[in-house]
C-alpha cells in the first residue's frame, strides 16, 4: 500500500491535501472506482523539491524552498500555475495539482495537473530579487517544464511578469523564442487577449448558470466578495454590469460595505491607485467574520484556502458560494453549508475559466495565429455553460453535492484516460 509523508505541522481540516483526499475518496466511492486506478489517481506523479539560492539585494545570500508537483499527465501536458506566499507547502502544491487535474478534466481540455510554488514573502522584495528567485527556479525545475510535458501560469502573487521571465530563462537555455512554455504571458510575447480576465468571466458565467438553476434573477441580487485581487475584482465588476449589488469587498487590508451597494469601478479603480480597499468612500467598515456571515444571495470566496471552516461555516447565510479561489470550502464546512441548503459552485468548476483561456493561449501559440477578445469570451463562454450543466446533470441524477459531482466528472475522465492507455510497460 502507498504512503505518503504529509506536513505533520498543519492541522488536519486546514491540510489541503487533506481536504482534497477526503473529496476524491468520496468521488471515486461513488463512482465505484476501481481498486487500482484509485491507488493511481490518489497521488501525484512526480513531485521535485528545489533549493533556490538568491543573492538579495543587500548582498546576502537568502536560499528559498521551491515545488513543483506533477499530479497526472494522462490526459495531456501537465498544467498549473506557480504561486509565491509565505506559507507555501509541498502539500499544500500536491493539493493544488491534484485540483489542477480534475479542474482541467470537468472543463474537458486536453491537459493534466501541476502547480508549483515558493515559500517566499514576495510583498516584501524588489523586483530584482523576485526576478533572480524567478530565473534560478525556473532553471531548477527545468527537466520538468516545456510545452508538450508542463506549462507553468500565474497564481497567487505571480502575474505576467512572471511568466515573462520564465518564458524568457526556458528560451535561453533552448536558444530561440519558445513561448508555449507558459501561459498568462504579455500580450507582446504571444500571450492571449482575455487570459487576464478569464477566471473572474469564468466565475461570473457559472454565477449565471446557477441563478437561471435556482429561478433566482442576477440582476438585484445582493454579493458579497472575500478576496480582491484578479478573480475577486473581475467578477465583481461582471456581476455589477449585470446590475447585481456588490455590498461587501475585503481584501488583506480590510473590508468594506455599503448595503445599497458599492461602486465597483471606483473600488476598482481605487485599489489599482492606491493598493487597497480599506478607507474607500461611501462605505463603512466591517470585520472579515461579518462579510462571511452578511445576508447576501451570492458569496465569491476570492482569496486563499481554508475561508470557510467548521468554525465559521455555521453563520454562511448567502444562497449560492462561488468558489473563485482554490479550496476556500474544508470537507467539514462543506457539511454545514449542505445542511443549510446552500448551493456551492465547487472551485474545480467556478474558477476554471483561467485554465480554459491558458488552454487558448497554447493552442494559439502552437499555431503561431491569434484570436480576436470577443472570439475568447465566447469560446470560454460555452465551455464554462458547458461543463456546469455537465455537473449538475451529475448532482441532480446522482444525487450529490455539486462538490462531489464536479469531482466524479473530473476523475472520471481521467480514470477513463489512464484505463484506455493501460499501464506501461
Ligand atoms: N492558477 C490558475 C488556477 O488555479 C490558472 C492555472 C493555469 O492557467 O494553468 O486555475
Amino acid at each position: 500500500m502507498t504512503t505518503m509523508t504529509t506536513d505533520a505541522h498543519v492541522d488536519k481540516e486546514s491540510n489541503p491535501w487533506e481536504s482534497q483526499r477526503a473529496r476524491f475518496d468520496l468521488a471515486a466511492q461513488k463512482l465505484n472506482l476501481d481498486d487500482g486506478l484509485w491507488r493511481v489517481l490518489r497521488y501525484p506523479n512526480r513531485e521535485l523539491t528545489v533549493y533556490i539560492p538568491v543573492q538579495m539585494d543587500d548582498g546576502h545570500l537568502e536560499v528559498f524552498t521551491g515545488f513543483r508537483v506533477q499530479h497526472s499527465i494522462a490526459r495531456g501536458p501537465a498544467k498549473g500555475g506557480i504561486r509565491y506566499a509565505p506559507d507555501v507547502t509541498l502539500d499544500e502544491v500536491r493539493a493544488l495539482a491534484s485540483w489542477m487535474t480534475w479542474k482541467c478534466a470537468v472543463v474537458n481540455i486536453p491537459f493534466g495537473g501541476a502547480k508549483g510554488g515558493i515559500t517566499c514573502d514576495p510583498k516584501k522584495m524588489s523586483q530584482g530579487e523576485l526576478e533572480r528567485m524567478t530565473r534560478r527556479y525556473t532553471s531548477a525545475i527545468l527537466p520538468l517544464i516545456g510545452p508538450e510535458q508542463d506549462i507553468p501560469a500565474p497564481d497567487v502573487y505571480t502575474n505576467s511578469q512572471t511568466m515573462a521571465w520564465i518564458m524568457d530563462t526556458y528560451s535561453m537555455t533552448k536558444g530561440y523564442a519558445v513561448p508555449g512554455v507558459v501561459t498568462g504571458k504579455p500580450i507582446s510575447l504571444g500571450g492571449s487577449l482575455g487570459r487576464n480576465e478569464a477566471t473572474g468571466r469564468g466565475v461570473f458565467n457559472t454565477i449565471e448558470s446557477a441563478c437561471e438553476h435556482l429561478h433566482m434573477p442576477l440582476k438585484g441580487a445582493t454579493v458579497a466578495v472575500q478576496g480582491f485581487g484578479n478573480a475577486g475584482s473581475i467578477s465583481a465588476q461582471l456581476l455589477h454590469q449585470a446590475g447585481a449589488k456588490i455590498i461587501a469587498v475585503s481584501d488583506s487590508t480590510g473590508c468594506v460595505y455599503n448595503r445599497d451597494g458599492l461602486n465597483v469601478p471606483e473600488l476598482m479603480h481605487m485599489k489599482a491607485l492606491c493598493g487597497h480597499v480599506d478607507g474607500f468612500p461611501e462605505s463603512e467598515p466591517i470585520l472579515p467574520h461579518e462579510l462571511l456571515a452578511l445576508g447576501c444571495d451570492i458569496l465569491v470566496p476570492a482569496a486563499l484556502e481554508n475561508t470557510i471552516v467548521a468554525e465559521n461555516a455555521g453563520t454562511v447565510r448567502a444562497r449560492i458560494i462561488a468558489e473563485a479561489a482554490n479550496g476556500p470550502v474544508t470537507p467539514a464546512a462543506d457539511r454545514i453549508l449542505e445542511s443549510k441548503g446552500a448551493f456551492v459552485i465547487p472551485d474545480i468548476l467556478c474558477n476554471a475559466g483561467g485554465v480554459t483561456v491558458s488552454y487558448f493561449e497554447w493552442v494559439q501559440d502552437e499555431q503561431h495565429l491569434f484570436w480576436e477578445v470577443q472570439d475568447i469570451y465566447n469560446r470560454l463562454e460555452r465551455v464554462m455553460k458547458t461543463a456546469f450543466s455537465d455537473v449538475l446533470k451529475i448532482h441532480v441524477e446522482r444525487k450529490v453535492p455539486m462538490r462531489i459531482a464536479a469531482n466524479m466528472l473530473g476523475i472520471g475522465r481521467v480514470a477513463e484516460a489512464v484505463q484506455i492507455r493501460g499501464i506501461y510497460p
